[in-house]
């Protein structure tokens, strides 16, 4: 064979490589979706008797979508028939897990993210991302919605977001239409990987079929609807900068393992992207390496617990939280961390404070629900005391604009990303809370949606409608 035509030869198997890896990368992964949807539909859903029903309860779970990008659609005309949206204040941190428990699920998961250490077994539990790259399940042994929507493509949907939408939204609808009992929770993770990978502008478009596809169903169903719309946590929507945590600590003679054995040893689980991270090591390294952390740019808070105190370390300086009953208290040891002493001095004046220093939990709600860090005080207590199995011994809340996650996240292509939350900031925790047939606040913590659903299950067990204020 000659050499141009050995040349030629070799021109046209790279080009029928490149068309196979195209194929690859753009049609499989919707196909095996497409495939995989219905692993989540429930069985008994499908072979329900077709008994008519006249009015239908739809509570969507959207996650990851910030109020303020609802709210600037609402006033576009989107979301039609809806009261105005209301924020959501999600848990701190401000991700998944433990904010979709304590709005929906109940329990607690065994940690924040997909992995986490567990100091009785001394090890690392969890699973790792390639196990669930496929699964379209958002199931684990600690975490089990019962949703009859779940429509997340599995980790997958976070390398091609867009690849599901189409599939998604069509199958929602579909299975919406099937559906014969009266209360129908979706929920719509798709929403995250969007607003993570892709950004603003294509989490604008993606919530504008939801919009669409919401009147469309409406029409179709030709039955009475109830909507009940809400996100877990928010999503900065800028890009973000990995910071380096473990190579700091090792810099300072701490060991980065994944089993505590000497006495400055700690554990980082490296979960995705975001702006929270917890690191698991022995109580007496807690403030110290809070120290350490607090001279790290872009890191804005490290909280530990200190007898039956919990501390907080930033740039801005160090304060401990108490709790006695219901009431908190921040005292300010050096500086002002929580940025809170103004809203202190205003309740002195009105009287607010007991002559311990507390203030009840509802008047620092009402004082600090439109803070940089909404509701910092008991979300604080709660992430170290009440939220998952297992917290951590410092808890971090980085600077918008910084994240932590897998070394991967240093590379320019897939560093930068286009958004994440997981941070104590109002941008990274406010998600939206609105319905269409009753008005609600201008700011709600997660009990809110308990208690909406606390509601909806007393009022169909004593056989009256399912929200008693429904119009
Ligand atoms: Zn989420």
């Amino acid at each position: 064979m000659s050499k141009t035509k050995l040349h030629l030869w070799s021109i046209v198997i790279v080009f029928i490589i490149l068309i196979l890896c195209v194929f690859t990368m753009t049609t499989l992964p919707e196909l095996w979706f497409k495939n995989h949807l219905n692993e989540n539909w429930n069985i008994s859903e499908k072979t329900k008797s077709k008994k008519q029903q006249n009015r239908l309860c739809l509570i969507i779970a959207l996650d990851g979508v910030p109020y303020e990008i609802i709210k600037e659609l609402y006033a576009e005309g989107y979301f039609k028939g809806f009261y105005p949206p209301g924020r959501l204040v999600s848990t701190f941190p401000s991700l998944t897990r433990p904010a979709f428990s304590k709005m929906l699920i109940g329990g607690k998961p065994f940690g924040f993210g997909r992995l986490h250490f567990n100091s009785q077994l001394n090890r690392m539990e969890g699973f790792r991302l390639s196990q669930k790259l496929f699964s379209t399940k958002k199931e684990h042994k600690d975490y089990n919605p019962k949703l009859h929507f779940l429509g997340f493509p599995g980790y997958i949907a976070y390398v091609f977001p867009d690849k599901f939408t189409q599939t998604a939204l069509s199958t929602f609808h579909k299975r919406l239409l099937a559906f014969t009992g009266d209360t129908f929770i979706a929920y719509i993770g798709l929403s995250d990987p969007i607003a993570h990978v892709e950004g603003k502008e294509a989490l604008i478009e993606f919530l504008k079929k939801i919009s669409i596809m919401l009147d469309t169903i409406r029409n179709d169903l030709g039955i009475l609807l109830d909507v009940v719309l809400f996100s877990d946590h928010a999503n900065n929507l800028i890009t973000n900068q990995r910071v380096k945590l473990g190579s700091v600590l090792e810099k300072h003679g701490y060991n980065d393992v994944e089993m505590l054995v000497k006495a400055k040893d700690f554990v980082l689980p490296r979960n995705g992207f975001v702006s929270f991270a917890s690191l698991y090591t022995n109580s007496n390294n807690a403030q110290p390496i809070a120290e350490i952390l607090s001279t790290i740019q872009g890191i804005d808070l490290a909280i530990f617990k200190s007898g039956d105190s919990i501390m907080v370390r930033g740039p801005n300086g160090f304060a401990r939280i108490s709790k006695k009953n219901k009431r908190y208290r921040y005292t300010p040891i050096d500086g002002d961390p929580l940025k809170l002493k103004n809203i202190i001095d205003d309740l002195k004046h009105s009287g607010e404070i007991d002559n311990q220093g507390f203030i009840q939990d509802n008047i620092w709600w009402e004082a600090t629900k439109n803070h940089v860090y909404p509701d910092p005080l008991r979300r604080i207590w709660e992430s170290m005391n009440d939220l998952v199995q297992h917290p951590g011994t410092i808890l971090v809340s980085f600077m918008n604009g910084y994240a932590f996650g897998p070394p991967i996240f240093s590379q320019t292509i897939l560093g930068s990303r286009a958004g994440t939350h997981g941070a104590l900031l109002g941008a990274h925790s406010n998600g939206v809370y609105m319905t269409d047939f009753m008005k609600v606040a201008a700011f709600n913590r997660p009990d809110t949606l308990v208690e909406i659903l606390a509601k909806s299950k007393d009022a169909k067990r004593k056989g009256k409608k399912l929200f008693p204020f429904m119009q």
